[in-house]
């Protein structure tokens, strides 16, 4: 049952003077009946002192410890799984196929991180002996702040990739649930609580607190306790709570997640080419999951010499019929609304293609338009996407050196494009967090060679990625111990190498005992 009420170290705590909100029903507009309390700043402050107390604790425990947490997560959601799901769904309106495969996809994240540290390495282990004795490892940095992020009620929320790698670290978490879908990520809390209860954890390792005002999420980043923050939505937030982080007087990370536009490139012979085929995988691309997805290709670029292809056109006859769910809360769909409106203003853009069924839009204009309204650059969260119709090889050189960075960008040639690519790769390079040359940027792999954050406005530190198991390093920092006694060093590093990991040792990479 959802409570409507704050997790402080175990504690679901009532707050009779508490202000109120309820989640939304996107499909029917109706309120859902469960009314969540505000976390007030003594209950901030409480849940922050409770992270800072455990830290010692939980950054200390074996890797095996943190193994059974994540396992018993797992369990706790697949016991609660219909619960869950069918709150998800009352929440955000996504379809049942949608709510499974997140369910899942938040299943295997915790899989990845189990794995991760059962194999240990991430740590990384080095020594240097023929010197003074030098020997490094990688530490826990203390409480994070995760927001979860609305257009992933599962994924990128409270028993998200955030949360979870932050506790495969050794950080205690405390979880700003998303308003929109509160209920959701309640259910997930109580899973989670359940499971640190079960492996007898300190309670304070995780809070859960709510709030539909800038307050909350404020007050936390500003927290003096608080040691590092992850966070995945608008351009708007993540860069606010960037600039509170560094107005702090102790500065802290904010590893945030905000807008994209996706560029993909389509160069001459490419359109030529596959110019239908094309055309319905980037309406399936663009349309999915109503748009609202981080890497929504947002911005098609086209080499067309000839001006005789509408990809534009094109792509919106396979959207015309289509019909979608709603956008996971009213909020979104205004602010899409609102965007659409201002493209559509007379001489914004050359064509505007809207389906029949649903929202969905496609738009197009030359390149030397593009090139002179900045406005054009700016992510249209939804299911939106706009074609650039380059004339020249120059012209579409011209268009990537003005882009920002970008979470992803594609590149798509044929091999008699070769020459195009090599100096199109070149510049791409510095703009984006992964570069793609098959298909569409949708479907991000949890693995740990994926990258899922590019260079500002992307992201907030484009060194590091928010998807996949390297999302880890966000959490960790290096310590050097120098000339420390054996029995000091923690068991990663000591000489007899009982953890049996693999170690750097003066250059070299094995597990043998020194
Ligand atoms: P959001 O406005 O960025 O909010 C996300 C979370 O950050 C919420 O919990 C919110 O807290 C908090 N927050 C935002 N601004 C803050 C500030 N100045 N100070 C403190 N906390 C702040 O994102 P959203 O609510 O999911 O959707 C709004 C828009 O964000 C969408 O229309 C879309 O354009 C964009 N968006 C982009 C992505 C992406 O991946 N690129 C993903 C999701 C959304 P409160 O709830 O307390 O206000």
């Amino acid at each position: 049952m959802i409570s409507g009420k704050n997790l402080i170290e175990g504690k679901w705590e009532h707050n009779s003077n508490a202000e109120q909100f309820q989640t939304v029903n996107p499909k029917t507009n109706e309120s859902l009946s469960v009314a969540y309390q505000q976390a007030s700043t003594d209950q901030i402050d409480l849940a922050v002192n409770a992270a800072s107390e455990s830290f010692d604790f939980f950054g200390s425990t074996t890797f095996n410890e943190r193994v059974f947490l994540l396992e018993s997560i797992q369990e706790g959601m697949h016991s609660y799984k219909s619960e869950i799901i069918a709150t998800y769904r009352a929440e955000s309106a996504l379809p049942d196929g949608r709510a499974n495969g997140e369910f899942q996809r938040t299943i295997d994240q915790i899989q990845s991180f189990i794995q991760l540290l059962n194999e240990g390495s991430f740590i990384a282990a080095s020594i240097y002996t023929k010197g003074p004795d030098l020997r490094k490892m990688f530490y826990p940095i203390g409480p994070i702040v995760v927001f979860g992020a609305s257009n992933f009620p599962l994924a990128f929320s409270t028993a998200g990739g955030d949360t979870i790698s932050a506790f495969a670290a050794g950080c205690p978490v405390i979880v700003k649930a998303h308003p929109y879908h509160a209920g959701t990520s309640e259910l997930v809390a109580q899973v989670i609580i359940k499971a640190i209860k079960k492996c007898n954890l300190p309670l304070g390792i995780f809070s859960h607190l709510g709030g539909k005002s800038h307050g909350v999420g404020s007050l936390l980043v500003s927290h003096p306790l608080i040691k590092g923050v992850g966070f995945t939505g608008s351009f708007s937030g993540g860069k606010a709570l960037y600039d509170l982080a560094q107005k702090r007087n102790e500065p802290i990370p904010v590893f945030a997640e905000m807008g994209s536009i996706n560029p993909i490139f389509i160069l001459e012979n490419k359109l030529k080419k596959d110019c239908s085929v094309l055309a319905e995988d980037l309406a399936q691309s663009v349309t999915l999951g109503t748009g609202q997805f981080c890497t929504n290709p947002g911005l098609i670029v086209i080499c067309d010499p000839s001006g005789t292809i509408n990809l534009a056109k094109k792509i919106s006859e396979s959207i015309t019929d289509l019909e979608l769910p709603p956008m996971v809360h009213s909020n979104i769909q205004k602010q899409y609304d609102k965007q659409l409106a201002t493209l559509k203003r007379k001489d914004k853009l050359d064509a505007l293609y809207s389906s029949e069924s649903c929202s969905a839009t496609i738009g197009s204009v030359k390149a030397s338009k593009f090139l002179n309204d900045h406005s054009l650059t700016e992510e249209v969260f939804g299911p939106f996407s706009l074609v650039v119709e380059c004339s020249s090889t120059d012209e579409i050189l011209k268009l990537a050196a003005s882009l920002e960075g970008q979470l992803t960008i594609t590149l798509l040639g044929e091999t008699s494009d070769q020459q195009v690519s090599k100096k199109l790769l070149s510049l791409l390079k510095t703009k984006a967090g992964r570069i793609l040359f098959h298909g569409v940027p949708t479907g991000v792999a949890v693995i740990q060679t994926m990258q899922h954050g590019g260079p500002y406005p992307a992201s907030t530190d484009s060194r590091f990625t928010s998807v996949g198991t390297d999302s880890i390093y966000r959490w960790l920092r290096p310590v050097a111990f120098q000339d420390c006694p054996n029995d000091l060093l923690p068991d990663a590093l000591k000489n007899e190498n009982p953890l049996k990991l693999e170690r750097k040792v003066d250059g070299k990479m094995n597990s043998a005992a020194l």
